[in-house]
């Protein structure tokens, strides 16, 4: 019986090109998921887009003179090209700018205010009296008060994680003229977060397989008590205020984004001619929702929107957040948008073949903690672990299988007990890898799968049929057929994680239809399959090259 699984991605801001830190924290971790799943047979549904309001987006307008949407109109075709140079598999990627996804938060926005959720109340807002206007949260900066940290944004401190309010920063000034803002009052819209204290505390103790610091994170959010939080602005980009008198003001961005997990099934569902095949995806208490984020984004995720679900009601909650930690880049590596240090995703597809780039993102994946992105790392996790394990196995038993048996797979005959067990390896790694995809742990995965493919190259080198193959022709059969059986399972388990080498891998084994439909499980290639013409599946890489870059 399938399960339904939908995965939900971050909304990157359309205002800039995509960090490796996120494809490493969220986009890649969604489709490696995404596609362990649909390998395994399981419906998947995933969904993102671009979050084109809010004011990172208006202050990258101001910055240069134009509007929001021209911003929007530069960057939403980047994003869209990142994915699909780093294969990132999305059903649907869409935008917030959509008509769709506007009526979808204000049906949500009306929704809650029926049942109680939203009130009226008045605020003391930053107000910059030489720009003679309100100031958003992301046009304050000021000392955090959490942590002391001098450049803390408004709704947001970079140093110590924690989300504030923009009049709690201590020594606030505008980023638009450098005035200290003042204080003036002004009416909106606040979501009750306080009501749901006890609902979220009696659900968050339930969730056994959420990542520790995830659940810890929340419970310390819980624990502090709930704050009801403005979710209106006095801003002029942004979905409007579907209530009389507040024409003027905008739905706060980090409402409208979270609605668009909701919204893009919707859209997804029209865009598939059923528009009523989004309701599966959200009120069958079956399908389970996993969403793939940053650690910044944590409590949006399992405090905000979890609130938003319960208030609204009759939709499901989160089934799990797998929020990453940071990667983090080695002293002397700027992150440059203008120089090539390769930390922007698609600066590094310019260089390095996508599959490389996802394996090495992989391995450093910062599950538990805070990792490193070094570009020597990457090369070397590419030439002493991508290819000296696992490209050269795939590459020596289909080149041998080619110089001395024409390119058909010979039959095996009896089994010696060697060959026996490395097959029970092969089919057993199956579960194994399987379980730390479907639990997140793709780093655990990975290494699961380099361990089998280091016994197939102990195999080989013990029975040497290159040797054998001039004494002993069906010894050599059988070590090269078996040998293939194990490249072919691992064809299968690396495929989440490296699809496009994978997917050419299959097409040169002979085998019948698409690698997606092969399904997760041990499958032996037939003796008499004719393999194609094979060619390496990854390229040596030079370390000279990239310090000379
Ligand atoms: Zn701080």
């Amino acid at each position: 019986m399938p399960e339904r699984i939908l995965v939900c991605v971050a909304w990157p801001y359309a205002n800039y090109l995509l960090h490796v830190g996120q494809a490493a924290g969220a986009y890649l971790p969604a489709d490696i998921f995404a596609r362990y799943h649909r390998l395994a047979g399981n419906d998947v549904l995933m969904v993102s887009g671009s979050d084109c309001h809010g004011t990172p987006i208006t202050v990258s307008a101001d910055n240069e003179g134009v509007s929001p949407r021209d911003i929007v109109d530069r960057y939403h075709p980047k994003i869209v090209e990142t994915w699909e140079r780093l294969g990132i598999s999305f059903d649907l990627y869409t935008t917030t700018l959509t008509e769709n996804h506007y009526a979808t938060t204000q049906e949500v926005f009306l929704r809650l205010y029926e049942q109680g959720y939203l009130f009226e109340g008045t605020q003391d807002q930053l107000y910059d009296p030489e720009a003679d206007r309100f100031l958003p949260d992301r046009y304050v900066e000021g000392t955090c008060p959490n942590c002391g940290f001098g450049e803390a944004r408004g709704d947001q401190c970079d140093n110590c994680g924690k989300t504030l309010d923009a009049v709690e920063l201590i020594n606030p000034r505008s980023r638009l003229s450098g005035a200290t803002p003042v204080l003036r009052e002004s009416t909106h819209f606040l979501l009750k977060l306080s009501s749901f204290q006890e609902a979220l505390r009696a659900w968050v103790g339930k969730q056994a397989h959420w990542r520790r610091n995830v659940a810890n994170f929340t419970l310390g959010w819980l624990n502090e008590g709930l704050k009801d939080r403005a979710i209106t602005r006095d801003i002029a980009w942004g979905v409007p205020v579907p209530i009389e008198g507040y024409e003027s003001k905008r739905i706060y961005v980090w409402f409208d984004a979270v609605i668009g997990y909701l919204s893009a099934t919707r859209e997804w569902a029209d865009r598939s001619g059923d528009p009523g095949a989004w309701k599966g995806w959200w009120e069958d208490p079956a399908t389970r929702a996993y969403y793939f984020i940053g650690k910044d984004n944590i409590p949006f995720h399992t405090i905000i929107w979890p609130s938003m679900l319960l208030g609204y009601g009759g939709l499901n909650l989160p089934y799990d957040v797998p929020a990453n930690q940071y990667v983090n880049f080695s002293a002397g590596q700027k992150q440059s948008k203008s120089k090539g240090t390769g930390t922007w995703v698609l600066e590094l597809l310019d260089t390095y073949a996508a599959d490389t780039v996802r394996f090495y993102l992989t391995s450093i994946m910062p599950e538990t903690s805070d990792s490193e992105f070094r570009e020597e790392e990457l090369v070397r996790a590419n030439n002493d672990v991508l290819i000296a394990t696992w490209g050269n196995l795939a590459n020596r038993v289909l080149a041998m299988i080619h110089r001395s048996f024409d390119g058909i797979v010979p039959a095996t005959g009896t089994l010696a007990p060697e060959s026996e067990a490395i097959l029970a390896e092969a089919s057993g790694a199956f579960e194994r890898v399987g379980a730390e995809y479907a639990a997140c742990h793709f780093r655990n995965a990975l290494q699961e799968s380099l361990r089998l493919a280091q016994a197939a190259n102990r195999y080989l080198d013990e029975r040497a049929p290159w040797k054998a193959v001039k004494i002993d022709r069906e010894h050599a059969a059988q070590t090269l057929a078996i040998a293939l059986d194990v490249v072919n399972a691992l064809k299968t388990l690396l495929h989440p994680i490296l699809p496009f080498s994978t997917a050419q891998l299959h097409a040169g084994l002979g085998l019948p239809g698409a690698l997606d439909a092969a399904g997760w499980s041990f499958v032996r290639v037939p003796a008499g399959t004719r393999l194609d013409a094979s060619r390496a599946l990854y390229a040596k890489l030079e370390l000279e090259a990239v310090a000379a870059s």
